[in-house]
């Protein structure tokens, strides 16, 4: 069985939305073709979010799974049923997405068509966040200054709460988010330095206290995702929560930091397509 998408559309969710929507999962489902999960989504139209953003992906997590490759590590909830081969938690969605009301002057294109100069491309956008779903999720934090940085940190799960609430439709949110107890995310167990150092290797890097050298490494610019060659990841300075080691550098990637208006990428590009079979897919 390939990927499948059971999908809950929430609030009112236009036809011709749901119908990017669908496009947008149906190129993850011919990018991914040896998958085999069903993933259960909820799409949330009409959002409150903080300013600036046009959607957020929240995914369920789950550790210490039947076949886990790694234990104390969190996997998207979808990657896990993937790597078991069931669905672990049948009642709780995988994956809860909230697109946003946009601001007066701005729209949404729902369109196959190319988005105007105002427009921002729910296709697009519905192919980034589902990949954040799917695995490009770092669970890193960092406060400063001076910046001091952790990973798996409750202050993380706490905004992601704040965001949900704040949206207007928490309720839609068919899960609760775990506890992270310091552990840090399969995507963030992959995460190097510039001299091949995991962040997440202990030997290394100090989380439990939020360690002056993490931060400095979360805000400096100079982080990859241990593929071959490696591929660099965006750590600006200062950090931004659910944005920063998430995407990559690369301007022209389904998974730069954002997709403005007028922009239109609903193609998975080879890196990240790389990066989700390096996390189990
Ligand atoms: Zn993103």
């Amino acid at each position: 069985m390939p990927l499948v998408f059971n999908t809950n559309y929430v609030n009112n969710f236009p036809a011709n939305a749901m119908a990017a929507f669908q496009r947008a999962q149906n190129t993850w489902i011919a990018a991914l073709p040896n998958a085999n999960a069903t993933i259960d989504v909820s799409a949330v139209w009409g959002a409150t979010l903080p300013q600036n953003l046009t959607a957020i992906c929240i995914p369920n997590a789950i550790q210490s799974f039947l076949n886990a490759p790694a234990a104390n590590v969190w996997y998207p909830s979808a990657l896990a049923d993937n790597l078991a081969n069931q669905d672990l938690q049948p009642n709780d969605e995988d994956m809860t997405v909230f697109f946003a009301q946009l601001p007066q002057q701005f729209d949404w294109n729902v369109a196959a068509g190319h988005p105007r100069g105002n427009q921002y491309d729910l296709e697009s956008i519905a192919l980034h966040e589902l990949a954040h779903g799917l695995g490009f999720a770092g669970g890193f934090w960092a406060i400063g200054w001076p910046w001091r940085g952790s990973y798996g940190d409750a202050q993380l799960i706490a905004l992601a709460n704040q965001v949900i609430q704040g949206s207007g439709h928490g309720q839609a949110l068919g899960f609760i988010l775990p506890i992270l107890n310091g552990h840090p995310s399969i995507y963030g167990t992959h995460i190097q330095d510039v001299n091949g150092n995991y962040l997440t290797d202990p030997n290394h890097y100090v989380n439990n206290p939020p360690s002056n050298q993490l931060g400095a490494q979360l805000i400096g610019g100079n982080l990859f995702f241990d593929l071959n060659p490696r591929v660099p990841v965006y750590a600006p300075n200062p950090f931004v929560p659910f944005t920063s080691i998430d995407h990559l550098v690369d301007p022209t990637s389904l998974m730069r930091p954002g997709i403005a208006a007028g922009q239109q990428v609903r193609a998975v590009d080879a890196p990240v397509l790389q990066i989700l079979n390096a996390l189990g897919w």
